[in-house]
């Protein structure tokens, strides 16, 4: 038996609790490990509260981040006592993930820990922190550069916001952040931002094309925020579209890419291929300041995160929050 957040769907409805886990409960895979931390993204929030169906079979793990140790190992590439990662591929959605104490996976899914990072540093970026790298990249494929002009990171206080942030400040550019949280202005700013706006500048219905401002864009926010953005970007620009916490929807005019010539970079990262992983952990690895991860973080046990889950889509948590699940 092991500790973790367990999802069930029955007579009852739809509910998630701290439980005792029996060790059957875990699906098949080559790789058992011994998990040391998870995280809170904004898709464990929607599985964990059942906001949208995220989960799609019960019982069932939440947790698309996690790192542990490998306890036992069927497989080639990986060794028992090796620290590896795991981000998405359906972990916490279909198959059990890493908000709990141990975790069986299948070795094609992880990589091991980056030297530069601790396992707790690992998870304060997570999903959200290797999708921000994965949307600076993109920026960066199609020729965005920092002398280009601003940059627009929207959901900025979010944590796919906060690593894009500080990721794009430590690389140059130049960081407008927008918030619906304009008291968090010093933190924004703390982490590179130059300008805060509020979001409620993008997320009305507004004009096809708008004043050029952006040189490139990452949007986590989706729906009017990301038509708006798409709007208002400069003749060649780019706009990383990586979330939708403001709306699944996308009512926008073909004019900015027809007459500006505007390219819309969709972010995935759940499938990404290994070797795009490998490089955006390389990238971070390379780029992250380790002050940053005490600037966005904050650490909780397992007995806290149905609670903070629901905190996080009242879009009440700051940054990142770190689940150390061995904690009591
Ligand atoms: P998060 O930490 O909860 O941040 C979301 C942020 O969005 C909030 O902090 C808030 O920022 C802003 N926001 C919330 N509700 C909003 C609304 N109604 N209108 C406008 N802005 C709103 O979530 P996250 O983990 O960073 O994820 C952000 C988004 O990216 C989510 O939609 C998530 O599903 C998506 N995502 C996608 C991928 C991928 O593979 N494509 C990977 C990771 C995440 P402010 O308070 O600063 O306004």
């Amino acid at each position: 038996m092991f500790k973790g957040i367990l999802i069930n769907k029955d007579e009852q409805g739809y509910h998630a609790a701290l439980q005792n886990i029996d060790d059957n409960t875990l699906p098949e895979g080559d790789v058992s490990v011994n998990v040391l931390y998870s995280t809170l993204n904004y898709k464990d929030g929607l599985a964990i509260t059942g906001n949208a169906p995220v989960v799609r079979a019960f019982p069932m793990i939440p947790g698309i981040d996690l790192v542990g140790v490998v306890e036992h190992s069927n497989s080639s590439q990986f060794n028992i006592g090796d620290i590896v990662i795991q981000n998405g591929f359906g972990v916490g959605e279909n198959h059990c993930g890493g908000l709990a104490q141990k975790a069986r996976l299948k070795s094609e899914w992880l990589i091991p820990l980056p030297n530069a990072f601790t396992a707790k540093q690992s998870m304060i970026i997570g999903t959200a922190g290797y999708t921000a790298m994965l949307s600076v990249i993109a920026l960066e494929k199609n020729g965005v550069t920092a002398d280009k002009g601003e940059i627009l990171v929207t959901g900025a206080n979010g944590g796919v916001g906060s690593f894009a942030i500080a990721i794009l400040a430590k690389l140059g550019f130049t960081v407008v952040a927008s918030t619906g949280r304009m008291e968090e202005a010093s933190y924004l700013k703390s982490l590179g931002a130059s300008d805060v706006i509020h979001r409620d500048t993008l997320s009305n219905p507004g004009k096809p094309l708008a004043k050029e401002r952006w040189a490139g864009v990452i949007d986590s926010v989706g729906s009017h925020t990301l038509v708006n953005a798409c709007a208002s970007t400069k003749y060649g620009g780019t706009i990383a579209a990586c979330g939708l916490a403001q709306g699944m929807d996308f009512p926008a005019s073909v004019a900015p890419f027809i007459l500006r010539g505007i390219t819309l970079a969709g972010i995935d990262s759940v499938m990404r291929p290994i070797a795009d992983r490998k490089e955006a952990w390389q990238r971070l690895a390379d780029i992250l300041e380790p002050s940053v991860f005490d600037d966005i973080a904050k650490e909780i046990k397992l007995a806290e995160v149905v609670e903070t889950a629901n905190q996080l889509l009242a879009g009440k948590v700051r940054g990142r929050v770190v689940v150390d699940v061995q904690a009591d």
